[in-house]
């Protein structure tokens, strides 16, 4: 089971891997859109590591509700709505819960992507976050178990063949085919939330 410190932990994680690989995913925006993803996620998650580290929190719901409404709140482009949106609805299902198991979880993530595609309107393809989150998931689903260092392998591979695609969605999409060859920068900061999400559940 995956209780609130846990959660507190996956989000330390991934501010630290956010502040870290802050120029990298800005150099994947840089090529194919405006530049600023690596800024937006690392600015978004230092935020949300501010507000989560000096409340303490009863339940999974409410602390996953701040990580959500801090990222909204902070967050310009089309990922701060986006990732606040998959955090809003991962709160939903975990609601009043001190701890979640493996099961719960999976169904928040699969909520998350849920409300992912009905903010984006993204479909698998189309060269944006959703290449990463739809097969990850959708590994958990089958699987029926957290196995989360697999996840985030497989992650690592859909963010990588976000290079063969031609985005259809977001900035990316206004370049046509001239956005082939390159990895989908939100695809690569969701390969890193699968990566975070692995270190903490082991
Ligand atoms: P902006 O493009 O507004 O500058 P960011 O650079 O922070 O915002 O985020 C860009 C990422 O957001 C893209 O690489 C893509 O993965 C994701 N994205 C953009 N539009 C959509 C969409 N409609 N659905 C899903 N993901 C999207
Ligand atoms: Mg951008
Ligand atoms: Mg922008």
């Amino acid at each position: 089971n995956l209780g609130v410190e846990q959660a507190k932990a996956w989000i330390d994680q991934m501010n630290e891997l956010f502040q870290q690989q802050k120029q990298y995913l800005t150099e994947l925006d840089q090529a194919i859109g405006d530049g600023d993803h690596g800024w937006n996620m690392a600015r978004g998650f230092q935020e949300a590591v501010d507000k989560i580290s000096s409340n303490r929190y009863e339940d999974l719901g409410t602390l996953l509700k701040d990580v959500a409404m801090t990222l909204i709140a902070k967050v310009g482009g089309a990922s701060g709505p986006l990732y606040g949106t998959a955090f809003l609805k991962m709160s939903q299902v975990l609601a009043g819960k001190q701890e979640g198991n493996e099961q719960e979880w999976i169904a928040a993530l699969g909520e998350a992507l849920a409300g992912l595609k009905a903010r984006g309107k993204a479909q698998v393809g189309e060269k944006t976050m959703i290449d990463v989150w739809e097969p990850v998931v959708m590994f958990l689903q089958e699987k029926g178990q957290l196995l989360a260092r697999e996840a985030a392998q497989l992650a690592q591979q859909k963010m990588e063949e976000t290079k063969t695609l031609e985005a259809k969605k977001g900035r990316a999409a206004y370049l046509g085919k001239r956005s082939i060859g390159h990895i989908d920068p939100g695809s690569a900061s969701s390969c890193l939330l699968f990566i975070a999400f692995a270190k903490v559940v082991e």
